[in-house]
């Protein structure tokens, strides 16, 4: 896989489409996924996982202590998360805030929905002015992550602002940082 790959609502993946190697990144029982299905775990691609572990140590030395809340989802998982949030909230505000089955970045493995621990409280109600995120926002282009949905590049990327949702894209990331680019942006800029 093309681990630059640009998958949003305009570039969607094929159903089967699953990465190849997929790694338990962090143990914890309070994970997204217990809303849903609690016997998924947190996993990502194993071709990242060397990279979003050397971040969690790096950030852990300076007490900031993230942790994977939503890695990897499937195609038909993503179907599941749609569906619920559809229930809670309607059609019409849940495709503002989830992607379509297909159109989320979570079916490639590449991407990271980060909480925290605080205090011993695990948090997944991450918000944009945290300790954690600041870290997060300034420090994980060196480990060839981006923060994919942006605030004030909602209408270039399609999602609202996500301060929890990172994206590893290796090398291209600190360009992306330091350009203050979305990915689509350095697609139409670079590719
Ligand atoms: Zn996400």
């Amino acid at each position: 896989m093309d681990i630059k790959i640009l998958v949003n609502k305009e570039h969607s993946l094929e159903k089967d489409f699953a990465p190849e190697n997929l790694i338990i990144t962090d143990n914890n029982e309070s994970n997204f996924h217990k809303y849903i299905d609690s016997s998924v775990k947190p996993m990502i691609s194993s071709e990242i996982y060397p990279y979003f572990k050397k971040m969690q140590e790096d950030a852990l030395k300076e007490n900031i202590h993230i942790i994977v809340d939503s890695g990897y989802r499937s195609y038909e998982y993503q179907e599941k998360v749609y569906e619920a949030l559809v229930k809670k909230i309607g059609n019409e505000s849940a495709i503002k805030k989830v992607a379509l089955p297909g159109c989320s970045e979570h079916q490639t493995g590449l991407a990271i929905d980060i909480a925290y621990i605080r205090n011993n409280v695990y948090t997944d109600d991450v918000g944009e002015d945290d300790l954690e995120t600041k870290w997060l926002f300034n420090n994980a282009y060196k480990y060839g992550f981006i923060l994919r949905y942006p605030k004030g590049k909602e209408n270039i990327t399609g999602f609202m602002f996500e301060p929890w949702h990172y994206r590893y894209v290796g090398d291209i990331a600190k360009i992306i940082y330091e350009e203050n680019l979305t990915l689509e942006e350095y697609y139409e800029k670079y590719v």
